[in-house]
C-alpha cells in the first residue's frame, strides 16, 4: 500500500492550484487526470478585478490579485518560467455616457485608470479605459509545465479516477491510502457520488482563435463585447460566450457566428478564423465557489464552483482550503459548502 497526504482529483485551476500548495509544503499526494481539455486549459486567462459592465469591483479583489502574483512567482521557482503577462485592458467605450460614469466611478475605485488611451488598430472613437493590476496568465505554458512537473515528480496519476473503487472505511483508492482528498472536477462533479448535488450549474463558453490581417498594437487586452489579445505572432484569441442552455459536447454555431460578427464591429480589417474551441465554466447562484468537507466523510473535500473567475478564485481558495486543512484555519464563510446544507 502506497501512503499519502493527499489524493486529488482534477487538473484545472482548482486542482493545479492546491497541488502547488502541497509542493510547496512539501506534502505526498498523487493527482488523477483524465486527459481531457479541461475549461481551465480553454480559457483566456484573464486575470481582471474589473466588472466590466458595471465599472465596480468585487469581493476580495486585491487580496486575490497579489496572492496569485505571489503563487506565480512561487511556482516560477520551480518551473523556472513566468507565467504572468503584465500587459492591461482596456476597455472600450460604446459612447460618451459610459466614459463619463467611468471617469466617475474611478474616483472610487482604484482598478479604473482616468488615463484614457486610444488605439489605432481598431474602432474605438470613445476611446478606453485602463484597467489597473489587471494582467493574463500564459495559459497553455501554465498547464504544460505543471503537468511535466507533477508528472517527473511522480505525483501524477494518468487515468479516470474511478469512484467504485474508494473504500470509504480505510481511506484507500486501489493501492493508495490517503489521509484527505480533494475533488476538483469542474463540472464532471455531477458524476461524483460524494458530491453530485452540489449546486454548480454549466455556463458554456466559445472562444475563436483568429489571424488578423493587421496587428493590434502594444499587445493590450482589448475588451468591447468579448476579449481578444495575441497568443503568439500571428493568432489572436477572441472570446468567450456565456451560455446556460446550450450545454450539449459540440461546438454551436450561433455562439460562433456571435464571436464573428461582434469582432467584425470593431475590427476594421480581414480575419480568419482558424479554430473554435468550448469549455464549461461551473457556476455557482450567488457567484461564490463551493469549498468544504462531505457531511459522513469528514476528510472528502470538493473544491469547485469557480465561475468565471477560475484563476483569482482557484488561487485563493487553494490557500484556504490548505490552510483549513493543515492549521485550522475556517472556511471563508462565504464559499463554505455549509450555506447550502
Ligand atoms: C471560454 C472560457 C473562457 C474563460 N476565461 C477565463 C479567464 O480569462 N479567466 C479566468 O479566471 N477564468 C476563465 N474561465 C473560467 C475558468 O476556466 C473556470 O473557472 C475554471 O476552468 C474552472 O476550473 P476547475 O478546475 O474547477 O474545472 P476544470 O477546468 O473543468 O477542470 C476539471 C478537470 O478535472 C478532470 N476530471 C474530472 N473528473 C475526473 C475524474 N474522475 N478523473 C480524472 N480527472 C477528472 C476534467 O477532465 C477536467 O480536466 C473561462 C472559461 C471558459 C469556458
Amino acid at each position: 500500500m502506497k501512503k499519502v497526504d493527499y489524493i486529488i482529483v482534477g487538473d484545472g485551476y482548482a486542482a493545479l492550484f492546491f497541488a502547488h500548495q502541497l509542493i510547496k509544503n512539501n506534502k505526498s499526494f498523487y493527482l488523477f487526470s483524465e486527459g481531457k481539455k479541461s475549461a481551465s486549459f480553454v480559457s483566456a486567462g484573464i486575470i481582471n478585478p474589473a466588472v466590466l459592465k458595471r465599472f465596480t469591483t468585487f469581493w476580495l479583489a486585491q487580496e486575490q490579485i497579489d496572492s496569485l502574483k505571489k503563487t506565480l512567482s512561487e511556482i516560477e521557482g520551480y518551473t523556472h518560467k513566468n507565467y504572468l503577462i503584465e500587459k492591461p485592458i482596456l476597455r472600450v467605450f460604446h459612447d460618451e455616457k459610459e466614459k463619463e460614469l467611468w471617469l466617475k466611478k474611478s474616483n472610487e475605485i482604484s482598478f479604473l485608470s482616468n488615463d484614457f488611451i486610444k488605439i489605432n488598430s481598431i474602432k474605438n472613437p470613445f476611446g478606453c479605459g485602463k484597467v489597473n493590476h489587471s494582467a493574463r496568465l500564459s495559459v497553455r505554458d501554465f498547464f504544460t509545465d505543471l503537468m511535466n512537473y507533477l508528472e517527473k515528480n511522480s505525483h501524477l496519476i494518468k487515468e479516470k479516477f474511478d469512484y467504485n473503487l474508494v473504500n470509504t472505511e480505510n481511506s484507500t483508492y486501489k493501492d493508495i491510502q490517503f489521509k484527505n482528498i480533494i475533488f476538483a472536477e469542474g463540472m464532471a462533479v455531477k458524476e461524483n457520488p460524494y458530491f453530485s448535488e452540489i449546486p454548480v450549474e454549466a455556463n458554456k463558453g466559445h472562444h475563436l482563435e483568429v489571424k488578423l490581417s493587421e496587428k493590434i498594437e502594444d499587445d493590450f487586452t482589448i475588451k468591447k463585447k468579448h476579449f481578444i489579445f495575441p497568443l503568439n505572432e500571428n493568432t489572436y484569441y477572441y472570446g468567450g460566450t456565456y451560455d446556460r442552455e446550450q450545454t450539449h459536447h459540440k461546438i454551436d454555431n450561433s455562439a460562433v457566428e456571435k464571436l464573428i460578427n461582434a469582432l467584425a464591429e470593431f475590427y476594421p480589417n480581414d480575419f480568419e478564423v482558424t479554430q473554435v474551441k468550448f469549455g464549461f465554466r461551473p457556476t455557482v447562484k450567488d457567484r461564490r465557489p463551493i469549498v468544504g468537507a462531505h457531511s459522513e466523510f469528514k476528510n472528502f473535500y470538493v473544491f469547485n464552483g469557480l465561475g468565471a473567475r477560475g484563476i483569482l478564485n482557484g488561487n485563493y481558495f487553494a490557500i484556504n482550503l490548505y490552510n483549513h486543512l493543515e492549521n485550522g484555519e475556517e472556511i471563508h464563510p462565504e464559499v463554505d459548502l455549509k450555506r447550502f446544507q
